[in-house]
């Protein structure tokens, strides 16, 4: 418990002013032994770059968070002024507050504070009071506050739409990351509930969520009301998980997924084709693993009985995963197991047990109560169309099985060997069952079913096992210990191959150790090659929140940054206050490294309903990017007057989509002139995406409208090849290294070159080893990658000369087919 002692309360300050109160309660902190004497210079500095005012009269200055090595124990110092003091104008403050937290024991004090402040009259009190324990009763809880307590779920249950996290944030829910949540809440019209146990707060109140108490490590559950209820959840979960403006607590490796192992089987061995979920080879015996369905019988019972059953099965539920958590933080760290505090919070969901304890008194037994409970939720949350949440089902499903296996007296089923390590094969697995892998005897999984995106790929991913996902029902009919080679860059499981094979997938597992290790080691160095030729690797992100994860994997910039998922997964435009908000967020963390904001590029594959376009037959040869763009200058220009005001924040460059013709770059050119000229802005670099075969072929009359070109190689392979980028049977064909597709991007930079203009590749070639070799040997300057591969591909362009990657690129350019450019 944080203690306060008389010498630490000043009361009837003379301090003329705001600085020179912190400077008296930051001496109170010096002379009471909690910092050095430099912290009040970072109280001071705080000040001007965020306001520390709480409301009614108080404030609670503290330092910067990278002075915080200046704290010498946690402490805090309050300096009362009875008449007042201007904080910012309109703010008059009575009680400072200062902080020094080294750890989280002074969210104590700021939930007692919340308290305080709800209660205007004990702030009147404490601000005039003659006697400092007064203010020590306040703030340590000798005396209990008087203010409101806070509202208990039972009273106010949350809403419909939520998701359940846990605050990773080193010091809990403290005020900045609080002031950064209550901040983006307040950008939606819903309703947003936060509960932690049993005391809710309002989300868009900095006090309610103050007075939560959430301390690192806490889980919580964000519920919110609303038309853009999906949206603001989206938003909310990301931030929390991006850390709310804290240093985020692991920093995220790059994994193998940008590299290959660089080997293949001789021809004719069995190959099964899936998706790659987490990249490295792995070589063993299968093993199939099935988790047998439970068996609930409808046997009615007595309601009580059956009662102290359910409540006896969740709480051993409860301590599973206590248990569970504990050991999965130890082995992979807190942010790896905090999927196991949710899933304890779904527990705790007053609906879901209120519904099965109402089964259980209709005569019904427990677990079938149960299963019917969550089961009817976890079809609710599959049919949500917002895939983070929908997501969340898997999750749902498994704490489920937990309780129903206590229910019925199922053992907890072990996907793991004892004997000889194995590649599992499984329908599906649960994150409980990937969490539970022991890594010394699983070598990697197969799944029939799920996507690259589920928990299970991500655990998976971060326990470096390789895996392949939706490889569809045939891997389920293979025998238990057959020999195979799983190779999860490529998505390919190869079963009973020559040991010449496995030889091979040895020497080349060890060697693909070796470069990741390297690769993760020189992240943040720039890629030059063996003989010093430069080529900057840039990161393509979709939201705000992925930009520090990017410069923290060693993007040297932004690459593209695909504006559309600001308006997917909502009900509503985005104001230009929102957007700008976002993109100036992106320009901050990225610190003076470039952004490239690409304008809307919505259609094709890429839906927005509340837009309702009418409907095309040929999705992507109809009114998409800036042909939407030219005909709704309602969204265009709030786009583009909300990127030229964050360029005030650093280096901005705006990119066209879409671009075919040449009335389509000055047209939006044009566009983007007037907006500039009306704000009183400065220009910044105008560029197009090269994604449509003319404006390949006319490159060299766009290099003379146009600052920079970026190729979007995704399109520019649909449309060159023209086959469908979604096209389930096509996909394989539609490869980005076909000839045809590097002939445009060759003419594109000789283009580009001839008029001085910078060109970059931000389609997915750029991240395929191969490709992004190739593309240097063509000349372009910059590659724009997924954040995972950003570090692989450094480290692709490392190891070779550019002579070397032009003479491969013109040999590719020779080719007559994309199997030849491969083989190359
Ligand atoms: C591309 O087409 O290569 C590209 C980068 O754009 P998107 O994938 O967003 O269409
Ligand atoms: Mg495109």
């Amino acid at each position: 418990m944080i203690t306060l002692e008389e010498r630490q309360v000043r009361l009837r300050t003379n301090a003329a002013d705001k600085q020179e109160a912190i400077r008296q309660v930051g001496q109170l902190l010096v002379d009471s032994g909690c910092i050095d004497a430099g912290y009040v210079a970072s109280m001071l500095g705080r000040e001007k770059v965020a306001n520390t005012y709480l409301g009614n009269g108080i404030a609670i200055p503290h330092g910067l968070p990278e002075n915080r090595d200046l704290i010498q124990r946690t402490g805090i110092a309050v300096v009362q002024a009875p008449a007042g003091m201007t904080w910012n104008p309109g703010e008059t403050v009575h009680l400072v507050v200062g902080i020094a937290a080294k750890s989280d024991e002074h969210i104590e004090v700021l939930r007692r504070l919340t308290r305080v402040l709800g209660d205007k009259e004990q702030v009147d009190r404490l601000s005039r009071t003659t006697d400092p324990r007064d203010i020590i009763e306040a703030l340590t809880g000798e005396r209990p506050a008087a203010a409101p307590s806070p509202v208990r779920s039972g009273e106010v249950l949350d809403y419909p739409n939520f998701f359940d996290t846990v605050i990773h944030n080193k010091t809990g829910f403290h005020a900045r990351p609080a002031a950064v949540f209550v901040d983006l809440a307040r950008r939606f019209q819903s309703n947003i509930r936060v509960r932690h146990d049993d005391v809710v707060a309002d989300g868009k109140s900095l006090l309610s969520l103050l007075q939560l108490g959430a301390e690192h490590g806490a889980a919580i559950r964000v519920s919110a009301q609303g038309t853009d209820a999906p949206a603001a959840l989206q938003e909310l979960l990301a931030a929390i998980e991006s850390g709310m403006g804290d240093e985020p607590e692991e920093q995220p490796t790059p994994t193998a997924t940008g590299g290959e192992p660089g080997w293949t089987p001789q021809a004719g061995v069995k190959t099964i084709n899936g998706v790659s979920a987490s990249g490295g080879l792995a070589i063993g015996p299968l093993r199939q693993y099935k988790q047998r369905p439970i068996v609930v019988e409808d046997v009615p019972g007595d309601p009580m009985t059956e009662g102290n059953r359910f409540q006896s099965a969740l709480d051993a539920a409860q301590g599973d995963l206590g248990r569970l958590y504990e050991e999965v933080k130890t082995r992979l760290g807190s942010g790896k197991a905090a999927i196991f505090r949710v899933h304890a919070e779904f527990l705790n969901d007053a609906a879901l047990i209120g519904q099965t304890i109402s089964l259980i008194y209709s005569g019904h037994s427990a677990a079938w109560s149960w299963q019917q409970a969550i089961n009817e939720r976890v079809s609710q949350v599959q049919k949500l169309d917002d895939p983070v949440l929908a997501g969340r089902a898997v999750d749902l499903s498994d704490v489920g099985q937990r309780v129903l296996r206590h229910l019925v007296g199922a053992p907890e089923e072990q996907p793991v060997s004892q004997d000889t390590p194995v590649i599992l094969i499984a329908e599906d697995l649960t994150p409980s069952d990937t969490a539970a892998l022991d890594t010394d005897a699983i070598l990697g999984f197969c799944t029939a079913k799920g996507g690259p995106t589920s928990h299970s790929a991500i655990i998976a991913r971060s326990l470096g096992i390789p895996a392949i996902v939706g490889a569809g029902n045939a891997v389920l009919d293979l025998s238990n210990g057959t020999s195979s080679i799983l190779d999860g860059s490529a998505g390919k499981l190869y079963v009973n191959p020559a040991d010449a094979d496995v030889q091979g997938a040895r020497n080349a597992q060890q060697q693909l150790q070796a470069q990741q290790e390297v690769a993760n080691a020189a992240r943040f160095a720039p890629a030059i090659t063996s003989d010093g030729h430069r080529v900057e690797v840039a990161a393509n992100i979709n939201r705000a929140a992925d930009a520090p994860a990017a410069v923290a994997a060693g993007a040297e910039g932004v690459g593209l940054m695909r504006t559309e998922f600001l308006f997917l997964g909502r009900d509503s435009v985005p104001s230009e206050e929102e957007q700008f908000e976002a993109y100036r967020d992106m320009v901050r963390a990225l610190e003076g490294r470039p952004l490239i904001i690409r304008t809307l590029d919505i259609g094709g594959d890429k839906e927005v309903p509340y837009l309702n376009l009418p409907k095309e037959d040929n999705a992507f040869l109809g009114i998409r990017g800036i042909r939407l763009c030219l005909v709704r200058p309602d969204l265009f220009i709030p786009q583009l007057r909300a990127i030229y005001r964050a360029a005030a924040y650093g280096p901005v460059k705006i990119m066209f989509p879409m671009i075919a013709t040449l009335e389509d770059a000055q047209q939006a050119r044009a566009v983007a002139e007037d907006v500039r000229k009306e704000l009183n802005a400065p220009p910044v670099p105008l560029g197009i995406m090269v994604e449509v075969p003319s404006a390949a072929i006319l490159a060299d009359q766009l290099a003379q409208e146009v600052d920079f070109f970026s190729i979007g190689t995704n399109d520019l392979t649909q449309y060159t090849l023209a086959m469908d980028r979604l096209h389930p049977q096509l996909a394989k064909q539609a490869d980005a290294l076909h000839p045809a597709v590097l002939r445009m991007i060759d003419s594109t930079v000789q283009a580009a070159n001839r008029y001085s203009k910078w060109v970059g590749v931000c389609g997915g070639l750029a991240g395929d080893p191969k490709g992004a070799v190739i593309l240097t040997g063509l000349g372009v300057s910059e590659l724009s990658v997924g954040v995972p591969s950003i570090a692989a591909v450094k480290a692709e362009i490392r190891g070779s000369s550019f002579a070397d990657m032009q003479a491969l690129a013109r040999a590719a350019l020779q080719c007559r087919t994309a199997a030849e450019v491969r083989a190359l």
